[in-house]
């Protein structure tokens, strides 16, 4: 025992060990702040398994496997210990007791459940969910655990027997607290004490042969996620960025830059250790992909598929790497185009879906940018249509490309504009119209529907007129972070300059990035976005509506303003209370909701492969047999719009955003003075 308990503590150690070294190849990153809130997590989503207990039968499988895998260590160390020591010997307070026994025997009984469930769905019913990228390394892991129960069961019988037939063993339980290794016992019973003697030994050995070669194989395969998964749990960056999908930010001084300064990462040495260390923790579970609206409309992009080959490329090069090899040829290789192809790093819309359904919490998106922006900036290769949103953005502030008309949505409407003239000096709250409601003319009645609303509930508000520009967000999400930095300090620097302390936002996007990102270059401002802010006027009586239905209606949650930044209810009491209807909810809403396709600067390109992503979601709106479909969001409004048009259903669907069914339901009667 003590020699092949070493021999698998020596290759356990050194597959660790290894690993770790690999890590040290890439940027370093502060991930070890904040403990109270990491530890908080861990809490919640290791032990409390908060994530997959929201997975029905899968979650739950798993949960039985984590709680059992963890009473099964017990079983393990008393192996070892009887190894070393004798069949007396007993693990410190618990062994040999009722409790601990009764424990073994329930979870190692619903472990070998799980199994058999886990090989039903995997190898007999095929289910496609559960196809792990690495088919030999689940199967290997399958027949180890089982071998370690079922051998569990079988030494237990040898030792039950034995004491039935007087010999005392101290660290057997009570036989009553046995139940399935009685049955074990009883079918060992119909041999000779001799056999029954080698059927046990033979167990026993087996066992910790099984053990062992567990410790060998687990840290070299995807099961890595036993050790790992809890650890990236702890280094999630959501501990220290808890609201919202902000972006790391790269920090870019020109004048002082280095000549190998690199922007974005390409190569294994170029992103964060998190970034590799996700891969580690991955545990092929698919609950990303499911979720994944480019994955699902049949582009190259997996968020698993991410990470898997993350690992492959790690377990490739991390040897040469701690050989000191980093230099040679083909050692670091660029991962786009050897690994991924332009197609799957496009066609991410960090819907942030994979973020949120992750086990593990690892962080895609930010894996996915940080290659966008290599490509970007270092490699100066991304889609054709981006080149215009940048040019547009750099030239006129705004994706459209449009000159000098931002403000002419308002004309007739008389709104304050906040350091012209003296005007606005006091005022409830900065309306920050956006690029869409300033340029696009669905989303210009969005603004004039939300002015209305305003000014009956008697909000005193501005804007900024033409000093706004893009907030960045486009230019961010496709890897031009150094325009984005350009377009945030700007407005911040015109927000800070006068004195804007709270904004109004009706897009998602600039909402996400004014309140998420901005503080990254020094402006702190309460942002809200229109559908709380309208929640907040009814609740309060300083808005009154007489409901008004135009049809049932379907809400679509903006990934932006829902999964990013966890706000479902505020729009949905909003239409509620203009409509006086409940909502037909979408089959995927709310923590499900499906995106539209236009995030991560999508919008403005065009989708080769696969169906598209909008037209998947507009089905399932116009499934629903709702007249209306509501939005939150400009650019889901487009989206939605276009595949409206494109299902011929325009006559007989409209899509509108909140304010402007908020509007048409204005009670002017009671608003009176
Ligand atoms: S952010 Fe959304 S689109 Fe991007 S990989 Fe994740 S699930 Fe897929
Ligand atoms: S990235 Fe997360 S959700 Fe996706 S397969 Fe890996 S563990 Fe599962």
């Amino acid at each position: 025992m003590a020699v092949i308990l070493l021999a698998g503590l020596g290759a356990f150690a050194h597959a660790i060990i290894s690993r770790f070294r690999w890590l040290a190849v890439a940027k370093p990153e502060v991930r070890w702040d904040e403990i109270p809130s990491r530890i908080e997590r861990v809490v919640e989503n290791v032990f409390g398994q908060k994530k997959l207990l929201q997975r029905g039968w899968r979650g739950a499988m798993h949960v039985m496997f984590f709680y059992g895998f963890i009473v099964l260590q017990t079983v393990m160390l008393q192996v070892v210990g009887e190894g070393l020591f004798g069949f007396d010997f007993k693990l410190p307070f618990v062994g040999g007791t009722a409790g601990l026994g009764l424990m073994q025997e329930v979870f190692s009984a619903i472990v070998l459940v799980a199994i058999g469930m886990a090989t039903w769905q995997r190898y007999i019913k095929k289910n496609p969910h559960v196809k792990a990228h690495s088919e030999f390394d689940a199967l290997v892991v399958l027949c180890g655990i089982s071998g370690l129960i079922i051998t569990y069961f079988i030494t237990n019988g040898m030792l039950i027997n034995m004491r039935l037939a007087g010999t005392e063993v101290a660290s057997l339980p009570p036989i009553d607290a046995l139940p399935i290794s009685g049955l074990a016992a009883k079918a060992l019973a119909v041999f000779s004490p001799g056999i029954q003697s080698f059927f046990g030994h033979a167990s026993f050995w087996l066992h910790a042969a099984f053990f062992v070669s567990m410790l060998i194989w687990i840290p070299r395969g995807k099961h890595f996620h036993l050790i790992s998964g809890p650890m990236n749990v702890f280094f999630n960056g959501n501990a220290t960025h808890k609201s919202g999908a902000a972006l790391k930010k790269t920090e870019i001084d020109l004048e002082n830059m280095a000549d190998d300064a690199v922007f974005g990462a390409s190569t294994l040495d170029q992103f964060s250790w998190k970034s590799l260390f996700d891969s580690y923790a991955c545990t092929e579970c698919g609950r990303c992909q499911d979720q994944c609206p480019a994955y699902n409309t049949g582009k190259a992009l997996t968020p698993k598929g991410l990470q898997v080959e993350f690992r492959k490329e790690l377990e490739r090069a991390g040897p040469l790497l701690i050989q000191g090899k980093k230099d040679e040829e083909g050692v670091l290789r660029p991962f786009i185009e050897n690994v991924f192809s332009e197609e799957f790093l496009w066609s991410c819309t960090t819907c942030g879906a994979c973020v949120q359904e992750c086990p593990v919490d690892i962080e895609h998106i930010d894996t996915i940018v940080e290659m966008r922006r290599y490509q970007v900036m270092m490699a100066s290769k991304f889609p054709k249509e981006a080149t215009a949103i940048f040019k547009n953005l750099e030239r006129k502030g705004n994706p459209w490309g449009v000159s000098d008309s931002r403000v002419d949505w308002a004309k007739g409407l008389n709104i304050p504009v906040l350091g012209q003239d003296g005007e606005a000096k006091d005022f409830e709250v900065l309306y920050w119209v956006g690029c869409a409601g300033s340029f696009d003319d669905a989303a210009k009645k969005t603004a004039r529907a939300l002015v209305d609303v305003l000014r009956a509930a008697k909000v005193s508000f501005a804007t900024i007129g033409k000093s706004e520009t893009c907030t960045g967000d486009p230019a961010r999400r496709l890897g031009n972070e150094m325009l984005f930095q350009t377009l945030a300090q700007q407005n911040v620097d015109t927000l800070n300059s006068l004195g804007v302390t709270k904004i109004l936002s009706h897009c998602p996007h600039c909402f996400n990035t004014l309140a998420n990102e901005y503080p990254q270059f020094g402006g702190n401002f309460t942002v809200v976005h229109h559908s709380e802010f309208i929640a907040e006027l009814l609740r309060t009586g300083r808005l009154k509506l007489l409901p008004k239905a135009e049809g049932t209606i379907t809400y679509h949650d903006s990934c932006y303003l829902g999964r990013h930044n966890g706000i479902y209810e505020a729009p949905r009491e909003t239409i509620a209370a203009a409509t006086g209807l409940d909502l037909v909810e979408m089959p995927r809403n709310k923590e499900k909701g499906f995106c539209c396709g236009a995030g991560g600067g999508r919008m403005w390109l065009e989708e080769h492969a696969g169906k598209r992503v909008n037209i998947e979601r507009t089905e399932e709106a116009l499934g629903t047999g709702a007249r209306e479909i509501a939005a939150a969001c400009p650019f889901c409004a487009t989206m939605l719009t276009d595949g409206v048009k494109d299902k011929n259903k325009e006559e007989d669907v409209k899509v509108v955003d909140i304010a402007q069914i908020v509007a048409r339901s204005i009670d002017h009667h009671a608003m009176k003075p």
